[in-house]
């Protein structure tokens, strides 16, 4: 019959439907070229397979359970909502499953070092220790702005042995530490090579990342089962370049039963500025090296943008989400700061699982759902991260709630 979506999904060039493709500047196009090559080749080859298999099972800890909340599903009195726990992974988000494959496929490429952007420093974090593990150098790009926010993971990637430069211009947020990267990168490719934190970017980036993420569904989809002898009727993820959702939907993108939601971050509100709800009030547009649908400023540069979880804070998205909504395979949700905070707690306190802020995006959206919904209904979310990166933050700005009991 049909070849699967992910199969046909990007084509020869990268695109989404009109979504994709690769705007970069000419003395990049040769490494990206070399990098779809070596990706091509090692993708299928059993020695990359079984590599990244063992590295999977014996390092990161996958799988990673699906866990029923049972507490949760109980409070909003509704369909069963389920937790993909990618809080789990080794390093504590989903990020270290394609920073793993990345730095064996520079290895594979000869590369002697990895560059990379952060937001909340979780890519940072797992791509310094993927090379720690590889024994590949490292330098992490991230804006001054985050590194204020998120010391932890800043003290984390220097103990790793990577080296963090701060990006100082603009808002000093995820965008200009992307530019920061990408400036460093153009000087060197010959021997580095950027991996970058998200389905973004230009091809190969979206579709290798969303490849080597879809563990996180392909396992999710058998656990499930386990519990349910049935597929969920609704998956959902919070989107910030789209990496953890691309993950978890890859696996149910041909099964048309499953409802598939991507969550994004309201912030303060709708005004431009105080949110990132890319896909939501975007328009379609060319940034860092790809077309999709971007928040643009009234020059039509990328526009400043603002949520409460730093590393979905981005004025674009993945190609393959502005494509999936476009052709009505996805859902768009929102939710902003003050929801994810509330869902931060009710999930620390019913659950025992402090969520990552943007993983509390997913989470409060799913209790908004499971409340509009029939028990015999179900809800699988990608529990994209842990928040122990969060909790100083959370606390001095939102103190605990009165206790629940
Ligand atoms: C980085 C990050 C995200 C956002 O990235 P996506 O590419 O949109 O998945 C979400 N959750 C956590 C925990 C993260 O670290």
């Amino acid at each position: 019959m049909n070849t699967s979506y992910l199969e046909s999904h990007p084509d020869e060039n990268g695109y989404f439907g009109k979504f994709g493709g690769s705007f970069i500047p000419p003395v990049l196009e040769k490494p990206f070229a070399e990098i779809t090559q070596a990706y091509k080749e090692i993708k299928n080859s059993p020695e990359f397979i079984n590599e990244l298999k063992y590295v999977r099972k014996h390092y990161q800890g996958r799988p990673t359970p699906v866990t029923f909340a049972q507490n949760l599903t109980k409070h909003c009195g509704g369909a069963k909502i389920y937790l993909k726990r990618e809080d789990l992974n080794h390093t504590g988000a989903h990020k270290l499953n394609h920073c793993m494959a990345e730095v064996i496929l520079a290895k594979h490429l000869g590369k002697k070092k990895v560059i990379a952007e952060t937001g909340a420093g979780q890519h940072g974090v797992a791509l310094a220790t993927a090379a720690a593990y590889f024994g590949l150098e490292c330098e992490i790009h991230m804006g001054e702005v985050d590194i204020a926010k998120e010391h932890p993971n800043v003290v984390r990637m220097k103990i790793l042995g990577a080296k963090v430069v701060p990006a100082t211009h603009g808002l000093k947020t995820l965008k200009e530490a992307v530019d920061s990267a990408f400036e460093a990168y153009v000087k060197d490719p010959d021997s580095t090579i950027y991996c970058i934190g998200s389905v973004v970017g230009p091809h190969p980036f979206p579709m290798m990342v969303r490849d080597f993420q879809s563990v996180i569904g392909f396992e999710a989809k058998e656990q499930f089962m386990e519990h349910e002898g049935k597929l969920p009727d609704n998956v959902i993820a919070c989107v910030g370049g789209g990496s953890n959702a691309m993950g978890i939907f890859s696996a149910f993108i041909d099964e048309p039963s499953v409802k598939l939601y991507g969550v994004e971050p309201l912030g303060k509100g709708e005004k431009l500025g105080d949110h990132a709800a890319t896909l939501t009030y975007g328009e379609e547009g060319i940034m860092h090296g790809f077309n999709s649908i971007m928040l643009k400023d009234a020059e039509g540069n990328p526009a400043p943008v603002h949520s409460i979880g730093s590393g979905i804070d981005y004025p674009s998205v993945g190609p393959e989400h502005a494509y999936l909504k476009e052709i009505g395979r996805s859902n768009v949700a929102l939710c902003n700061d003050d929801e994810a905070i509330e869902a931060f707690y009710t999930l620390s306190q019913l659950e025992g699982i402090i969520p990552a802020l943007e993983s509390a995006h997913a989470v409060a959206y799913a209790m908004k759902l499971a409340k509009t919904l029939p028990a015999d209904q179900t809800i699988l979310v990608n529990l994209s991260g842990r928040g122990d990166k969060d909790i100083d933050y959370v606390i001095e700005h939102y103190p605990v709630p009165n206790a629940k009991f």
